[in-house]
């Protein structure tokens, strides 16, 4: 689709996942105009991919000792609990919550269980033992007694309807999400036809910021770094399963389960599987991430039948900020750069962003809100914005691609 739009826009965001998304909308309500650039379609980098868990901390504290990551990001469920409801700065009503907490379990080892225990408290979010198996969800009810089932209260988000959603208010904010590969010439921000001047530039491609700093000559060069996972698909007549298996001393849950009805078969679930499994399997091609899902599904969650199920993986690299000592951020990762130009031909403010998770993007919000508030908005930087953009889309769940290919 082809439109024409000249309404001022002195913002420019690069890049349509949850980083950008959130702040279009959050900017464009303080009254900012917004244009925002999406290379393939919104969403379609880590956002879509990601399992729509609103972290407290309760998988960071799982060593037993409260990491700076798990009391960063304590407060996140809160925050997006009130876009939710409709209150804050973002309203996420339309989203489809897929459930509002998750469950984490041990297999009957005595090691998994003090693992659990530990993670339980040290963190401020308030983990409990379940006592009824009636109140955990369908796929757990059946387990033994010799497995604790605590509740954690993380919600769990469809990506899709969440990117639609902030999509929806950022356009009806007068944001243009424009569809195109942006790069960065001079002072000047170019997406196919159109060359904006923007006053800001937020970058928030997530892994094409690395090419877009190249482009910008800034400075400093802000370092960064990505993560590879083997995410692992399962799809059939599963029970709804929303949580994390715990064993042993570490961070990293065996599993991660979450569960979405699958649209393509009425009746038909989808489960979408990370963890330890997805890190650990990156150099195993697909079949043996299968067999080694197949494994630990029958360790982890040995009452739910793995018989007449579709398998299928996909591969997705996370991409992160890295602190000034070269460390995994516990935070947002936020950058200012100096302009190539020098003083006397500054051009656009540029702020390279990295949310680190998902559950961050209020973080992002109000971090990056507060460092524009002493701006001031020019007139009309936009004149480029008149010519003829293509509208971004909203991309494809991981399990809805033509590259997943499912087996027995
Ligand atoms: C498999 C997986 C599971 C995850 N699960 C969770 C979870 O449950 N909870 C959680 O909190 N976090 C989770 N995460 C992390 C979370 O998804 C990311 O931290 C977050 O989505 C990053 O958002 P972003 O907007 O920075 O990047 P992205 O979502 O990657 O968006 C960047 C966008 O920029 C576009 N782009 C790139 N280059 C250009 C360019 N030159 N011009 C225009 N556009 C460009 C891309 O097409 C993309 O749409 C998960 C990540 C993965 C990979």
């Amino acid at each position: 689709m082809s439109t024409r739009a000249n309404t001022p826009a002195d913002i420019c965001i690069l890049g349509g996942g949850i980083a950008g998304l959130w702040l279009a909308v959050h900017l464009a309500k303080t009254g900012r105009g917004v244009v925002l650039i999406e290379r393939a379609a919104l969403g379609d980098g880590q956002t879509i991919a990601s399992q729509g868990i609103i972290h407290g901390g309760v998988k960071y504290a799982l060593t037993g000792a409260a990491s700076a990551a798990s009391r960063a990001i304590a407060r996140m469920p809160e925050l997006w609990r009130n876009a939710l409801a409709g209150d804050g700065p973002v309203d996420l009503r339309g989203v489809q919550v897929l459930s509002d907490r998750q469950w984490m379990w041990s297999t009957a080892s005595l090691l998994s269980r003090m693992t659990a225990l530990a993670g339980s408290k040290v963190i401020r979010t308030p983990v409990q033992l379940v006592r009824e198996r009636a109140e955990v969800c369908p796929g757990l009810q059946p387990a033994p007694k010799g497995v604790d089932i605590y509740e954690v209260p993380e919600p769990v988000l469809e990506p899709r309807s969440l990117v639609a959603s902030l999509a929806r208010q950022a356009e009806a904010l007068g944001v243009r999400l424009i569809l195109g590969q942006a790069r960065l010439e001079g002072q000047d921000v170019l997406a196919g036809s159109v060359r904006l001047s923007p006053a800001v530039v937020l970058l928030c491609a997530g892994g094409g910021n690395a090419g877009l700093l190249e482009q910008s000559a800034a400075a400093p060069m802000p370092r960064a770094q990505s993560r590879p996972l083997h995410m692992v698909l399962v799809r059939g007549p599963l029970p709804v399963v929303y949580g994390h298996c715990v064993a042993g001393l570490s961070d990293k849950p065996r599993v991660t389960i979450g569960t979405q009805d699958d649209p393509a078969m009425p009746g038909r679930r989808v489960w979408y599987i990370g963890g330890q499994i997805a890190e650990a399997g990156v150099h195993r091609d697909a079949q043996a991430q299968i067999a080694e899902a197949k494994r630990e599904l029958a360790a982890c969650i040995p009452w739910v039948t793995l018989d007449g199920l579709e398998w299928g993986t996909c591969r997705w690299e996370r991409f992160e900020g890295l602190t000034a000592s070269g460390d995994r951020p516990d935070e947002p990762v936020i950058v200012e750069l100096t302009p190539s130009g020098g003083a006397s031909n500054p051009g656009p403010r540029l702020l390279a962003i990295w949310p680190t998770k998902l559950a961050f993007a209020p973080l992002v919000g109000e971090r990056v809100s507060a460092m524009l508030t002493a701006d001031q908005p020019p007139a009309d930087l936009n004149p480029g914005v008149g010519t003829p953009w293509r509208h971004a889309t909203i991309a494809p769940l991981p399990w809805d691609r033509a590259q997943v290919l499912w087996s027995p």
